[in-house]
């Protein structure tokens, strides 16, 4: 079944199930449902099963709570929205000692203004004297408060700094996918625009690899989701051993992974792709808990290279089908957009 079939049986399911529950087929209900038919997010499901055994009469709003707790990313950009605005006090509030401290400054020149005139006036020594008396306290003042500044404005400075350092382990975590620890489609989709940019602009090669675990359903059904997520998470690992430099790999999907390769022509990504297609065939899987050992996995790549003036959905798109082409041609193998039907008679 290629990727157009299976996303129409997984909405046809979500529809009947839809249906057959009575929810309200909004998109966030439709969203939450057919990342339950899909099956793999073990959370989501156990949330849907409770809401729809429940009689309440809510449930739509208990889904779109589903939805912002476990699908959206609302929660990390809302948490980012709440550092911003601590940020933003912390500035205000020194920039509000910083007018302050100004206003002080200008009381003290006003003072001294003050006194040279009187100064330029008078030579009566206990008039002098009064002068220097409040020059002296005008000093005072000044060094207290330039003192107290400079305390408030460490502390801040140090508080400025913690909410920065938050605001950047967020960033981290919102372009992370969570279970690999690899970069997630968010972070893929960004840093493949960018390198594209840095590709032209330095007229560098660019290639995109789509990779694709074989039988990964069949794997999970025999073994469980659980030693399922251990070999997504192994795959991974493959997949970091043979990158390099600029190269990104991120998850793009529940068993496909994506990397961008920077500086690299189309026959070293099918290379590259060969080397990680066969240290994944290479690992012997190890059922943790029993023993038990399970084989090893195999994945396919397709592969295709940048063309200038392009966009990003032709290029990836020309990986896909390459992809497929490989899984149709037996799986355990890579295939280039060279081997594509329509492009070698280009
Ligand atoms: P093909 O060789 O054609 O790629 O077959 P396949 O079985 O790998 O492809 P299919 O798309 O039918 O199934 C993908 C499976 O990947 C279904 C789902 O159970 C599994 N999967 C997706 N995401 C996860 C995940 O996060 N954890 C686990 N354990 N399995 C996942
Ligand atoms: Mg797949
Ligand atoms: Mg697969």
């Amino acid at each position: 079944m290629n990727t157009i079939d299976r996303s129409h049986e997984f909405a046809k399911k979500s529809l009947n199930f839809v249906i057959k529950h009575g929810l309200e087929a909004n998109p966030v209900n439709f969203e939450v449902i057919y990342s339950y038919t899909q099956g793999y997010n073990k959370s989501l499901i156990l949330a849907v099963n409770h809401i729809v055994k429940s009689d309440r009469p809510d449930k739509s709003a208990a889904l779109a709570q589903v939805h912002s707790k476990l699908i959206s990313n609302d929660s990390s950009s809302n948490k980012v929205d709440e550092i911003t605005s601590q940020m933003a006090n912390e500035v205000d509030q020194v920039s509000a000692m910083i007018s302050a401290a100004l206003g002080q400054s200008n009381d003290y020149s006003d003072a001294l203004g003050e006194a040279k005139s009187v100064l330029s006036e008078t030579i009566d020594s206990s008039t002098v004297n009064d002068i220097v008396q409040s020059l002296v306290s005008a000093t005072d003042d000044m060094k207290n408060n330039s003192h107290l500044l400079e305390s408030k404005l460490a502390a801040s400075n140090r508080q400025i700094f913690e909410l920065s350092e938050s605001l950047s382990d967020m960033r981290t975590e919102a372009r992370t996918d969570q279970l690999t620890g690899i970069a997630n489609r968010k972070c893929f989709d960004e840093t493949i625009a960018s390198e594209i940019e840095y590709a032209i602009e330095k007229d560098l090669a660019l290639c995109v690899l789509l990779g694709d675990i074989d039988h990964f359903k069949n794997f999970n059904d025999t073994y469980g989701h659980q030693t399922g997520d251990q070999v997504l998470r192994l795959v991974a690992s493959c997949l970091g051993e043979n990158i390099k430099g600029r190269d990104i790999v991120a998850r793009y999907g529940g068993e496909e992974f994506a990397i961008v390769l920077t500086k690299t022509n189309l026959m070293n990504a099918e290379i590259i792709a060969n080397k990680i297609r066969n240290t994944v065939q290479g690992k012997e899987l190890v059922k943790r808990s029993t023993g038990d050992n399970l084989g090893s996995v195999t994945i396919c790549f397709g592969a295709a290279l940048y063309r200038k003036g392009e966009n990003i959905e032709d290029f990836i798109s020309r990986a896909d089908q390459s992809l497929y082409l490989a899984k149709h041609a037996g799986r355990n193998q890579v295939k280039t957009e060279l081997d594509l039907p329509m492009k070698k008679e280009a």
